[in-house]
């Protein structure tokens, strides 16, 4: 579903932030991209829905070259959530869930169905969440509110860029367990960038471990902790 084909990335200045990087994502399956600060996760990830783009190689999303393309249209087809989860702070819960729809012209019964039917599966009622503004929320509330976002338009990929990373720790295993059986129901194709190894080993199906700008290790969880 996604495949990097020897991509390398040189930022202007003269950082190389990943090289040669071939490897291949299969439809339905969660990866973890995981290493630490500065070793190239978040441009790699950000080189899928084309925030940035290659120097080198390509990279193909359910086979076609993502710079082939118009941007817009392959953006609906890849959820993002980010740490800071960028929620309209003027838009309610059910309306910042109702983005894309909103921008694809759902009609908007049909959008607000679809809100509140994303929000139970994150676990936040909307009866009783709907309405509120994200400053009426706590940190992992807000992050259910990007999730259920990502998933409004029902894209085939999720790109999740440390979306837990910000709340505390007792919130982050809650979110964590969570969306384990949220992706089991759903089965999107995800790249999920950590810093956090047990979180990497978690979450995996596989796990790309990195180490400047390559990656190192590519590998079941078991393998990964299995290395002798
Ligand atoms: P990670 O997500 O693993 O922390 P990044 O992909 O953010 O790593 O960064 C990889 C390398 O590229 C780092 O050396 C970083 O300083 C550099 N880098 C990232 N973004 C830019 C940019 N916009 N311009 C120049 N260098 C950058
Ligand atoms: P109406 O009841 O007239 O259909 P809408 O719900 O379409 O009203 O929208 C009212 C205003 O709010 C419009 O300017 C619309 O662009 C904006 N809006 C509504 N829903 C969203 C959303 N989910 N995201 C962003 N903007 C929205």
């Amino acid at each position: 579903m996604i495949r990097f084909e020897h991509v390398t990335k040189r930022y202007p200045g003269g950082t190389t932030a990943v090289r040669d990087l071939t490897f291949e994502v299969a439809a339905g399956e969660l990866v973890t991209l995981v290493g630490p600060s500065g070793c190239g996760k978040t441009t790699t990830m950000k080189m899928v829905n084309r925030l940035i783009e290659p120097s080198e190689g390509r990279i193909l999303v359910d086979g076609e070259d993502v710079m082939a393309g118009d941007p817009v249209e392959l953006r609906r087809r890849i959820g993002y959530v980010i740490q800071s989860t960028g929620l309209f702070p003027h838009r309610t819960v059910l309306e910042n869930t109702a983005t894309v729809p909103h921008l694809l012209g759902w009609p908007r019964a049909r959008r607000r169905e679809r809100a509140r039917e994303l929000l139970d599966l994150v676990g936040l009622d909307p009866c009783v969440y709907g309405d509120r503004y994200p400053d009426q929320l706590s940190g992992g509330q807000r992050q259910r509110v990007g999730v259920a976002r990502a998933l409004a338009a029902d894209p085939p990929v999720l790109l999740m860029d440390e979306p837990f990373g910000a709340v505390d720790p007792v919130v982050r295993e809650r979110l964590q367990s969570e969306f384990l059986k949220l992706q089991a129901a759903v089965r999107k194709t995800v790249l999920f960038v950590t810093h956090d190894i047990e979180e990497a080993v978690l979450l995996g199906d596989r796990i790309a471990v990195f180490g400047d700008g390559v990656i190192e290790q590519f590998a079941p969880p078991t393998e990964v902790l299995g290395a002798p």
